[in-house]
């Protein structure tokens, strides 16, 4: 039997979920006696250990690395160095910090970098597909990568700094095309290809990279 975390409440019906981080929560009805949950469990053990091994493999793969310090930026991992200038240089393999650099003053500055990028690609994007967002924000979300609201207000994770710029493009695309269409209709899908047409391809390298929303 697998470990679990049991969550109870109100629901009808059992429900499995795998962490970003591997572990297994279990949603169960209040009064579920525990012999159904685990028989439930046992039926699903090969399921369970298959995608807790998949989801701890992609979180392993985009965690820095403790013994020497890694980042990842533009969908390239970066060792981190110490140097004695002021400012933040990169070399072929490695981004190097002014010396009294905490991690939160590493992380202002992925932050910065990161909206730096947006703020560069959205007026170009909105002028290529005619439409005009409301405004734009760079957010703290650790569930999406973006997200267009009622009134086509913009908002971007700032985690987008670690993906490819052609995956930070699909993501911009793909919130301006919800300006016009809100919802993920084929119509909507068929504008996002218009102007990406490897957006599947991008969208595919989003989810296989999904722990990189748990960095920092
Ligand atoms: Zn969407």
């Amino acid at each position: 039997m697998p470990d679990y975390t049991l969550i109870r409440s109100d629901r009808k019906t059992l429900a499995l979920e795998i962490a970003r981080d591997g572990r297994l929560i279990v949603r169960a009805p209040r009064r579920m006696p525990q012999g159904t949950i685990d028989r439930f469990l046992a039926d699903r053990a090969g399921w369970i250990a298959e995608k807790q091994r998949l989801m701890r493999a992609q979180n392993a793969a985009v965690q820095p690395d403790g013994e020497t310090g890694t980042v990842w930026y533009l969908g390239r991992r970066y060792a981190l160095r110490r140097h004695d200038e002021r400012d933040v240089r990169f070399t072929d393999d490695a981004i190097l910090l002014p010396r009294d650099w905490t991690p939160d003053r590493l992380r202002g500055w992925l932050k910065e970098m990161s909206r730096t990028e947006i703020a560069k690609r959205v007026p170009a994007a909105a002028a290529m597909l005619g439409v005009q967002p409301t405004a734009v924000h760079v957010t703290e979300a650790k569930t999406r990568w973006g997200s267009c609201s009622g009134k086509n207000s913009l908002n971007f994770a700032w985690r987008l700094i670690f993906c490819p710029p052609d995956v930070i493009d699909y993501v911009v695309i793909h919130e301006l095309c919800h300006i016009r269409h809100k919802n993920h209709s084929p119509a909507f899908w068929q504008m996002a290809a218009q102007y990406d047409p490897d957006y599947k391809i991008h969208k595919a390298w989003l989810r296989e990279h999904a722990a990189l929303m748990d960095l920092f």
